[in-house]
């Protein structure tokens, strides 16, 4: 059971989750599909301190995915950073995931939303690895799902949208069933695109590849993370189209996301990946990022909110 916090923020007051965490059957988003959501992470720190990372970027991608579909959301990204760290505070958390949800509500339940008020939530929980501790150190396994990613001419890949993980949660389902960890997502073109939940990136002779935004992928902001880090430690970085064959050849494979961080893939589709462990540019990169995320590495103290 998900060990959420008791508050919650809900258009612009810290409320108790009893209260105001339950919504009407008759939300239009519940209905249709059309809620934009986003997940950020707050970690502890070893001074004691504890951080958000990169909120502004998480929140601006928020307003995108409002305006790619036409929610109004009265609240600026300064409000809901402050919003952020009140729900934080509220509920007393240092390390946890935070998940900002905007909600088409109670009116008309035709199609037509113009005239439904927006509902702007915020609620928290604790997470940990999402795709398992031992995942994060010893690698996952992937199946390609028979499911693609949306292109832009049937949905918007670039934000962050309810509706637009049906697909993503039967294919993730049907990998589990099948006994995998995670599914890796194709474009029409059949491009590997990402995971479920989380952007990819694949290891060759030393360079980092990873598909491009016109790829149908998420904008993550940990893979934007990664390609900065990557670079400063020296790596070449190319955004280019991957095909399954580039995926099962490479000499390492990993994912990144919010709620992933930085997992590497050691099997796709029953091919080992390089030799089937976690390869030495994947356990480079981990490092860094997990110094980076947590505050021990400060070399970019932009990326850090101050919770306490
Ligand atoms: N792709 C998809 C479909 C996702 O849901 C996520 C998680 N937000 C990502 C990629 C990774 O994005 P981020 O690094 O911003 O969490």
């Amino acid at each position: 059971m998900l060990e959420y916090g008791q508050k919650l923020w809900s258009n612009g007051e810290i409320r108790d989750f009893s209260d105001a965490g339950k919504i009407s059957i008759l939300v239009h988003s519940l209905h249709y599909g059309v809620g934009a959501f986003e997940g950020i992470r707050a970690y502890s720190r070893r001074d004691g301190r504890s951080t958000v990372f990169r909120l502004r970027e998480h929140l601006e991608r928020l307003a995108h995915s409002c305006k790619l579909v036409g929610i109004p959301l009265e609240y600026d990204t300064e409000v809901l950073a402050r919003a952020c760290l009140a729900v934080l505070s509220a509920n007393e958390l240092r390390e946890a995931y935070l998940r900002p949800l905007v909600l088409i509500g109670v009116g008309s339940l035709g199609l037509a939303s113009g005239e439904n008020p927006t509902h702007a939530l915020i609620v928290a929980w604790k997470w940990g690895a999402y795709l398992g501790e031992g995942g994060v150190k010893r690698g996952v396994r992937c199946k390609t799902s028979a499911w693609g990613r949306p292109s832009s001419m049937a949905a918007f890949p670039r934000g962050k949208l309810t509706g637009q993980y049906v697909t993503s949660v039967v294919a993730k389902n049907d990998a589990l069933r099948d006994g995998y960890d995670e599914a890796l997502m194709l474009d029409d073109g059949g491009h590997v695109c990402e995971g479920t939940g989380e952007n990819i990136f694949v290891v060759q002779d030393r360079r980092l590849l990873t598909p491009p935004l016109s790829c149908s992928i998420l904008p993550g902001i940990t893979r934007d993370t990664v390609i900065t880090l990557a670079r400063e430690e020296g790596y070449r970085v190319e955004e280019r189209l991957l095909s399954r064959e580039d995926v099962y050849l490479a000499d390492e494979v990993f994912l990144t996301g919010t709620a992933a961080e930085l997992t590497p893939v050691v099997e796709v589709d029953g091919r080992a990946i390089g030799r089937g462990e976690v390869g030495p540019v994947t356990t480079q990169l981990q490092e860094r990022f997990f110094e980076t995320v947590r505050g021990d590495d400060e070399s970019h103290p932009e990326w850090l909110t101050e919770v306490y």
